[in-house]
């Protein structure tokens, strides 16, 4: 609702950002500046609720990135080497398959020296 006050409050506004904008509407007939102002006061209406909204959005980013780390510690404390068992804070590397098998670095090499014929397999 559209009040003297607002109005006012409106083309100072106005004013303040440009002098120039001011002068030309200056010279507007009344029921063109009566449209203008009711144009310039939706606007900030809208600017207001878009402020109110990103404001929203940011506390709403920040619980959501609060849950993904929580959850994500979560993770990493049960991702554990299939082979040896060892958690993943505990290795240097850690791959997991989609399957949900998870092998870490120190079994990699293990494998490579079974391959090459270096290990018989069992973890000393
Ligand atoms: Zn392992």
């Amino acid at each position: 609702m559209q009040t003297d006050e607002t109005r006012r409050i409106i083309v100072d506004q106005t004013a303040a950002a440009d002098e120039t904008v001011y002068m030309r509407y200056k010279t507007l007939k009344e029921v063109n500046k009566a449209k203008l102002t009711s144009y310039l006061e939706r606007l900030v209406e809208l600017q207001q609720v878009e402020e109110e909204l990103a404001d929203d959005l940011e506390v709403r980013r920040k619980k959501h990135a609060e849950a993904m780390n929580e959850a994500i510690e979560a993770l990493g404390d049960a991702v554990t080497c299939s082979f040896c068992g060892k958690k993943r804070d505990e290795v240097k590397h850690m791959v997991s398959a989609p399957s949900g098998a998870c092998i870490c670095d120190e079994c990699v090499s293990l494998c490579r020296d079974i391959f090459a014929g270096r290990a018989d397999g069992r973890n000393e």
